[in-house]
């Protein structure tokens, strides 16, 4: 059974992962999966070199993104998988995210200098490359500098929402969101519904009712940091909404040490069935492209 796992939800140095496109391919290969997808945040950047690596070592690959959306009281996260990452539409658009970033990661450095730590904006941007640059770089430094004990630790102390350092961006609606995957192609998939931190079930019911009447085609359902109630209530939801069920890790290498590629916390088991489904979905999707 081992060569029927897959994991759709990756992250590589493109945005705000440890691992090139190239290790991480292998190391999905290595882990038994027969498919992978890399999720990077606002970029398409490394899906060349992530499909190149995996054409050779002959994994199935699956071009993927990871769009920020507004919301609260959490976050809203909508993956795109089989998009055409040479879309001029795709392209323009992640170009004014990258900016909105742009505008918002300097700030965020501002606010740390403010709070007396030692951080330059320069040395962020060195350490994240030249693609997305994203508040886990910022809290690399804080833990290497010993200002907090753990990533996770910089996010509760430092950047995560309403925190000391948090500063807001710019980002593209739900509805945007989701038709931006749509024009590019793709199949756009609710990430890890856990994050929009909803106070109910019912809540979420009527949110996810409003995104599928939007054209939402999945729910992320296994997820690592999912409990095993959630992805079967997730799933359930799926169904009930006449939505795909989609898996994966979120593995960030070293930016959240505690995630597997492929296995998660552990328990982490996405059959290839799925996969099957957004494929017959994606294809549907296609004549829709209009870019
Ligand atoms: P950014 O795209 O710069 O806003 O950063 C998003 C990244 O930060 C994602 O990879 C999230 O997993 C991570 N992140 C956001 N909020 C938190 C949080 N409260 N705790 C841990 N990681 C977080
Ligand atoms: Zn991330
Ligand atoms: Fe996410
Ligand atoms: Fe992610």
């Amino acid at each position: 059974m081992s060569n029927r796992i897959i994991d759709l939800h990756s992250h590589t140095v493109y945005s705000d992962g440890s691992d090139t496109p190239r290790d991480l391919v292998a190391m999905a290969a290595s882990r038994g999966a027969r498919a992978i997808a890399i999720t990077d945040h606002d970029t398409v950047a490394g899906l060349e070199e992530g499909r190149a690596a995996a054409e050779r070592i002959g994994i199935e690959f699956v071009d993927g993104i990871e769009i920020s959306a507004e919301f609260s009281p959490g976050t809203m996260h909508i993956l795109g998988y089989f998009i055409n990452s040479g879309c001029a539409r795709l392209k323009a658009q992640l170009e004014e995210l990258k900016n909105a970033r742009d505008r918002r990661n300097p700030e965020i450095a501002a606010r740390l200098q403010s709070l007396g730590i030692d951080i330059s904006y320069d040395e962020v941007e060195r350490l994240a490359g030249n693609e997305i640059v994203g508040r886990p770089h910022f809290a690399r430094i804080l833990l290497d500098r010993g200002y907090v004990d753990s990533i996770q630790d910089a996010f509760d102390r430092f950047l995560a929402k309403g925190a000391a350092a948090y500063v807001e961006k710019k980002r593209l609606s739900p509805a945007d969101s989701i038709d931006l995957i749509h024009r590019a192609g793709g199949v756009a998939v609710l990430a890890h519904p856990y994050q929009l931190k909803l106070s109910s079930l019912e809540e979420l019911d009527r949110l996810v009712e409003d995104l599928a009447a939007l054209g939402l085609d999945g729910i992320e359902a296994v997820y690592s940091r999912h409990s095993q109630d959630q992805r079967d209530m997730y799933a359930e939801m799926a169904e009930r909404h006449h939505l795909l069920i989609t898996g994966g890790s979120d593995y960030h290498g070293t930016y959240k040490p505690d995630i597997r590629l492929v296995e998660g916390l552990g328990d982490l088991q996405v059959p290839y069935s799925l996969l099957e489904k957004i494929k017959a979905r994606a294809s549907d999707r296609r004549n829709e492209h209009i870019c």
